[in-house]
This record gives C-alpha cells, structure tokens and sequence, in this order.
C-alpha cells in the first residue's frame, strides 16, 4: 500500500469505517512507515481545545474572577493607605512651622500703656488703656493702678497667618539688669503651600507674657530692655541656655527695639 492511500484511509481508519482486510494493511503499513505513523498519531490525538471546553471555561471564569477580586482589594488597600498618607501629609503641614526672615515693613514692636490690674479672685494682669472699661479706668484715673509702658509685636502680613514665638530672660550684663527678648514670627508649612487672604493686623505678646512667671506684675519693676528678632524654628529652645548664651544669641539676632519697660 502506498503512502498517499494510507493516508486517505487513515481517517475512516481511525472511525473503524473501513473493511477488515484495509485494516490489516493499514496496520502492516503503519508499523513499518514512520511519516504514515506519524500523521496517524496526530489525527488520533483530539485537540485539546475540544477535550473539555466547559469546564476550561468555567475554571478560567473562576481564575478571573479571584484575579478581579484581588486586583480590587488591592486597589482598596492602596486607596486606603493613600488617603491616610495624605492626611498625614495635611496634618503635618498644619503642624510643621518654618520661621519667616525678619521684614521691617510688616513686622513692628509697638510700644503701649497698661496697667497692672487685680481682679477679683486675686489674680493679676495687664490691660492696656486702651481697652479699660469705664469703672477700671476710673480706678486707673484715681492712682489705684500703676501703669507702665508695654510693648507688643504686630505685623501686617497680606498673604500668610504668621504666628509669634518669643521668650525673654533678665540678664546682668556689666553689673546691669537688662530685660533681653528675642522674637520670630513663624507660619505653618500649609500657609506656606496654600498662601490665603488678606490678614488683619494682628498684635499679640506682652513681655509679661513673653517672661512668663518670672515677670511678676505685682511688684513689676520697669528696667532697660531689648527686644530682637532672632529667625528660629523653635525659639523655646533658648528656655535651655545660661545666660550667658542667651545674651550671645544677639550676634545672630536683628535688633527691633529698646527702650525701657
Ligand atoms: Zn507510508
């Protein structure tokens, strides 16, 4: 039997179509023809598409539909760890202040009157003269309050809120008590980023407050005093020095202002 006839054969072969005698040739042919051998090996091997095509379907339905739940739960956990970055983020740049350089044009200490008030439960504090009411002022006007010269820090700042930081210390220099304060305005890292509106003057910081408890009103004894700009990050820093490191921060300092207070 040729080649060419086995091979038309070959498929009612593989169906068991043709007769017994066909048969016995094809088989004698195919155990000494290898090219036949073959061609008939790869007619008898069914494609593998064809073998189980349902239930390939369903397993690959399956495989995606884990891959999609994956992906999505993937994606969720990055959304999540994305948003609190980013509060984070906010919450650092609402916290996180930079010092802002000394600038005379909006920075000014201004110099005020105020007196030395008692209240009722004993405690005392300034009011300027400004913002006395009428039975103070009374008071004020009669001698029963001593009044003394203040300062103040204000700036005027269009584009950023600028916050103050001082501290102040009395010192001996040369035998002399002299009042030294430094100051710094600062602003957060998100009004650095998101500048916003115009600010309205603003004033804050007495030197009684800028002293703390070492600036009793009660017996307050007014004395020369220097005030500086000192561009820090964190001025409270200044709370751990000697004084004689204190007096020294000057040569790194603006002078704004002396006078006695
Ligand atoms: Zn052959």
């Amino acid at each position: 039997m040729k080649c060419f006839v086995v091979r038309d054969l070959l498929p009612n072969h593989i169906e068991g179509l043709n007769s017994k005698e066909t048969c016995a040739e094809i088989e004698q042919h195919l155990k000494t023809c290898r090219e036949c051998r073959a061609v008939y090996e790869k007619m008898r091997t069914p494609l593998p598409i064809d073998e189980k095509p349902e239930y390939e379907t369903v397993e690959f339905a399956k495989t995606f539909k884990k891959i999609k739940a994956k992906i999505y739960k993937g994606r969720m956990q990055a959304a999540f760890i994305t948003l609190i970055l980013l509060i984070c983020l906010i919450l650092f740049a609402q916290l996180y202040r930079i010092s802002v350089p000394y600038d005379s044009s909006i920075m000014k200490v201004e110099p005020y009157q105020a007196a030395a008030v008692r209240s009722r439960d004993g405690s005392c504090y300034w009011e300027s003269l400004d913002n006395l009411d009428f039975e103070t002022a009374k008071l004020v006007l009669s001698g029963d309050y001593k009044v003394f010269n203040q300062v103040q820090f204000a700036h005027r700042e269009k584009k950023y809120s600028l916050d103050i930081e001082a501290y102040g210390r009395t010192i001996r220099r040369g035998g002399e008590a002299v009042k030294v304060i430094y100051f710094c305005y600062t602003k957060t890292l998100w009004n650095h980023l998101f500048p916003h509106g115009e600010q309205n003057y603003y004033s804050y910081s007495r030197p009684a407050i800028v002293y703390g408890p070492d600036c009793p009103i009660e017996d307050y004894q007014p004395r020369p005093c220097e005030i500086y700009y000192l561009q820090a990050e964190n001025i409270e820093k200044l709370y751990k020095l000697s004084d004689e490191e204190f007096d020294a921060q000057r040569e790194q300092a603006i002078f704004v202002w002396g006078g006695e207070i």
